[in-house]
């Protein structure tokens, strides 16, 4: 496995913040606020259709210096479609995004479900599969403070910690107020273990697909 801290110009470890299931109108400010209160930046894998209805939150999410990254077009796990469907999906996607000026390197499946054909497919649109290291499971409404004492105890130099800004399907929750809440606290932690919160580096991916393949397999994120 690659040294995470070699993908960037830094020498403070990274840890990497995400965002999965938005644009959403209502929380995506919101979770901007908070990373911009913290001074940390993340990336966010977004659902492109959402995208395409708020073009302004992606433009506020770039503007401040976060990556935008591709989550989907339908947020339907790969194991559930064909070849085809997987990649008519993407294909929708990254157009969508290529109007409002985004070029994904990085691509999070829904669910982080991959079928035996999501890696090629990735390699034929060039894109670089990632999922994560940590989930906060912040979909299923837990309190901030119980989902940084879970999350913060196993947080390394490396770490890629999963959160969400919008409400996806299976979410069990109707806001995203805990992981707004959490944000501050979650930066605090990363920062007391000598490293610093930012986006996925581009070189990171490869190394962490494989080691959170076995760990996170089908989790209902
Ligand atoms: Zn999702």
């Amino acid at each position: 496995m690659t040294d995470p801290g070699n993908g960037t110009t830094s020498e403070v470890p990274q840890i990497s913040l995400t965002f999965d299931d938005g644009p959403d109108p209502v929380w995506t400010p919101r979770v901007l606020e908070a990373l911009q209160r913290a001074e940390a930046q993340a990336t966010f894998f977004v659902v492109a259709p959402l995208a395409r209805q708020f073009p302004h939150l992606i433009c506020d999410i770039l503007r401040a210096g976060h990556r935008v990254e591709f989550h989907c077009t339908q947020h339907v796990q790969h194991t559930e479609r064909t070849r085809r469907e997987v990649e008519a999906d993407i294909l929708a996607g990254l157009w969508t995004l290529e109007v409002q000026g985004v070029r994904p390197h990085f691509w999070r499946p829904p669910w982080g479900v991959l079928a035996p054909f999501t890696a090629e497919v990735a390699d034929e649109f060039g894109l670089e599969i990632v999922l994560w290291t940590e989930g906060t499971r912040d979909w299923r409404g837990d309190p901030a403070p119980e989902m940084l004492r879970r999350v913060g105890s196993q947080l390394r130099p490396g770490s890629i910690v999963l959160m969400h800004d919008g409400i996806g399907p299976g979410a069990r929750r109707s806001g995203c107020g805990e992981t707004v809440a959490l944000v501050g606290g979650l930066v605090e932690r990363i920062r007391s273990l000598g490293c610093e919160p930012g986006p996925l580096a581009t070189t990171l991916g490869a190394s962490f697909v494989e080691d959170t393949l076995t760990s996170n397999g089908a989790s209902s994120e």
